[in-house]
């Protein structure tokens, strides 16, 4: 799930000194934090092979949230300010926080899946964008984008870089692509609550922003549009879709920064 909307004085950027709260995490933590992230990859994985036109989003969920608890987990999103399932499922022009229901899912769709799982009172938090075949080369070029931007991302979240290289490398390989990465939502710091210090822009200059550590827990996520990044929330009070209607795709992983070289990458099988 992403962080916090940004207001237009939210995005000044922050230095180290009002970056104080970013906690630094133990090896004993990371480790527990890596046993949350397994759990959301499974799911993940389940949730790929699980697409299909017919199926609801709700039947999405559900087979999530049994993974979830099966694992000895709870979902981490249930019930955060009120959310109403466990997991996120986003379709076509719905960027993030789609509530699951009763919608169907076509060929031809995008659905993007919001995982978070916590165990032991640790987050791992992680998102992937699924096609329905057939969907246009546009399309697939959109998703193989959005999850470049993700690996160009983790591959600038060295220790003594600043959050700043993350969202300036997310934004280059977005807009090379000619796509438009989401302004108003952002990844975030991780662990023992969803949503910690620092927020993690997919925007921005780089060189700047809070430092980065070893022991960080970030969630990296860009969130790519087709067309225009503006984006609109529902009545719903969740469910987030681009202004002009295009599609847009979220890829999300929860990783460990290491004292040297990139950072451990906590949700993966
Ligand atoms: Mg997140």
């Amino acid at each position: 799930m992403t962080g916090g909307s940004f207001s237009l004085r939210d995005r000044l950027w922050r230095d180290d000194r009002s970056a104080g709260a970013i906690v630094l995490r133990s090896a004993r933590e990371v480790e527990l934090i890596r046993d949350a992230g397994r759990i959301v990859a499974l799911v993940l994985d389940a949730l790929a092979a699980a697409v299909a036109p017919g199926l609801t989003t709700a039947e999405l969920d559900a087979l999530a949230e049994r993974m979830i608890r099966a694992a000895g987990a709870v979902p981490t999103f249930k019930g955060y300010h009120g959310f109403p399932a466990s997991i996120c499922v986003s379709v076509n022009d719905e960027v993030v926080h789609g509530i699951p229901g009763d919608r169907r899912l076509a060929a031809g769709d995008i659905v993007s899946c919001d995982v978070g799982a916590t165990l032991g009172g640790y987050i791992g938090d992680g998102a992937r964008t699924f096609s329905l075949s057939p969907v246009p080369p546009e399309t697939k070029r959109l998703l193989e984008v959005t999850e470049q931007s993700l690996q160009a991302g983790i591959a600038a979240a060295v220790s003594g870089a600043r959050v700043g290289d993350i969202s300036h490398a997310v934004q280059s390989v977005v807009e090379a692509a000619g796509f438009s990465v989401v302004r108003r939502f952002c990844g975030h710091g991780v662990g023992t609550s969803m949503h910690e210090e620092p927020q993690v822009p997919n925007h921005g200059p780089a060189g700047h922003g809070p430092r980065l550590r070893p022991g960080m827990v970030i969630a990296i996520e860009p969130m790519v549009c087709a067309g225009g990044y503006d984006v609109r929330v529902a009545r719903n009070g969740w469910t987030v879709s681009t202004v002009d209607g295009s599609f847009a795709a979220h890829f999300e992983h929860t990783v460990a920064l290491v004292v040297d070289g990139p950072p451990r990458i906590l949700t993966l099988p």
